[in-house]
């Protein structure tokens, strides 16, 4: 049976896809990249911004709308993630002609419900009728404290992995949902309080990456250097799984998102300077410069607090690169709030960052307040930041060219396929072009020379003769 899978949103949702796709091929199943040849459709929703959601419902509307035109019962149409928990009574009504809706914490339930639909379709009565919608109920603290269901998902990934092909970088989840209560979030809601996954299986699942080809590891949770805490491992448990990943032989990079500042203990900035896989990058979500709008959004830190992080940071690894996420126009932001934002901005000197204009999300604390900045004044504040962010991100760059790079090769350049793209320490991507082909350097690591940057990349060309590993 054939499978198409589309994912919006961040991390979380990709490995969430992997194992609904893991899952599939363990049943025979081939995932394919044409929805139109598909007996089986898979939307993996987020509902963090309001543009990802239309995105999806856009894209819910054009397999119906095909399906419809053809006056078919197949292929069968599912929808699973954050909108799916978040919207899944107003989907329904909608778009009334998906199959399942799942939320997000019965995403591993996606493949046996799909394929139990299917068969009904083709006439297998004697399938008993699976649910459509199935969600869990936010109200009950019980569905959170049973973790087996959600953590149970991460486990066949690595069988399915190991039969297969390796992975040069790979995701491992460590935690599912947040426990923080940020105003304009939805994801508490959605994917329940943090549940941290025990450290042994981490490594046990890192320790079968590695043996399979992979090099770098990224950690996921929703507040990942809260780590632990839910499960009486202490403070430093983040700090201490990294310490023991770090003494895994072949493994050479971790990276992990996203962290909150408010856990961004000295330890965790010490093993910058201390473990050898930790790359020189951090995602470090900002959100606002403004003390008041800090308070307002629930995001207990202040500026000088996150400068003081980015300081310690940077005197751990001065060539460090740090990204982050800001929101623009929250409610209530005045002229001055956004001062605040652009100065703590450049003084934090990001290279990346994800900056959104405010719309709010029904079911979060925000929503409740008037959206009150009036567009015309987002656009101006996001596009200050932007050209902001293209400045900083060019002289970040800038100082990388005629320097050697260490970058871990990954595949070919998406626009021109003569050229290989891999990345260095600190999350660059280079392109590069050599004499031996990609599937003699996928997965190794090789000196690259730099010799031009762009605001988004490096250009470099590879001049060790032999790769390292
Ligand atoms: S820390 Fe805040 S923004 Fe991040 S997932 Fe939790 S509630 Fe959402």
């Amino acid at each position: 049976m054939k499978i198409y899978l589309r994912t919006y949103g961040c991390q979380m949702n990709e490995r969430d896809s992997e194992n609904i796709a893991a899952e599939f091929a363990e049943r025979g199943h081939d995932i394919v990249s044409d929805d139109a040849v598909a007996d089986i459709i898979v939307v993996n929703t987020c509902s963090v911004r309001e543009q990802a959601e239309q995105k999806a419902i856009g894209k819910l509307g054009h397999v119906l709308a095909r399906r419809n035109a053809r006056r078919a019962s197949l292929p069968i149409i599912g929808v699973t993630g954050c909108m799916a928990q978040n919207r899944g009574g107003q989907l329904m009504r909608t778009l009334p002609g998906i199959d399942f809706i799942l939320g997000a914490r019965k995403t591993h339930m996606v493949p046996e419900i799909a394929l139990k639909m299917y068969a009904r379709r083709l006439g297998g009565m004697c399938h008993p009728k699976p649910p459509r919608l199935l969600r869990d109920d936010p109200e009950s603290a019980d569905t959170y404290l049973d973790i087996s269901d959600d953590l149970q998902s991460h486990r066949y990934i690595n069988r399915h992995l190991l039969a297969d092909t390796s992975q040069t970088c790979a995701y491992i989840s460590i935690m599912q949902g947040c426990q923080m209560n940020c105003s304009y979030c939805i994801v508490p809601k959605t994917r329940g309080i943090q549940r941290s996954r025990p450290p042994e299986e981490i490594l046990e699942e890192a320790a079968k990456l590695v043996d399979s080809g992979t090099k770098e590891i990224t950690l996921l949770g929703q507040v990942a250097n809260a780590y632990g805490r839910d499960i009486g491992l202490g403070g430093d448990a983040f700090v201490g799984l990294l310490r023991s990943l770090d003494k895994l032989d072949g493994l050479e990079r971790i990276r992990f998102t996203s962290p909150h500042p408010s856990f961004f203990t000295p330890q965790l900035t010490g093993a910058y300077a201390e473990l050898r896989t930790l790359c020189e990058y951090v995602h470090l979500p900002l959100q606002s410069g403004s003390d008041r709008i800090l308070k307002l959004m629930r995001r207990p830190y202040t500026a000088s607090k996150f400068l003081e992080i980015v300081s310690r940071l940077r005197e751990a690894k001065p060539n460090i690169s740090i990204s982050t996420d800001i929101i623009v126009g929250y409610p209530g932001e005045r002229d001055e709030d956004f001062e605040c934002t652009k100065e703590i901005f450049e003084k934090s000197g990001f290279d990346m960052a994800y900056i959104f204009k405010y719309s709010p999300r029904k079911g979060t604390l925000s929503a409740e307040l008037p959206d009150d900045v009036p567009d015309s004044v987002k656009e101006g504040r996001n596009a200050e930041l932007l050209d902001l962010l293209a400045k900083q991100s060019m002289e970040y760059n800038l100082r990388l060219v005629d320097t050697e790079q260490e970058i871990l090769v990954e595949s070919c350049a998406k626009r021109n396929p003569d050229a290989i793209m891999g990345r260095t320490r600190t999350h660059r991507k280079v392109f590069f072009k050599s004499s031996k082909n990609l599937a003699e350097l996928r997965g190794k690591l090789i000196g690259v020379k730099i010799k031009s940057a762009t605001v988004a990349a490096l250009e470099g060309y590879f001049y060790d003769p032999e790769p390292r590993l």
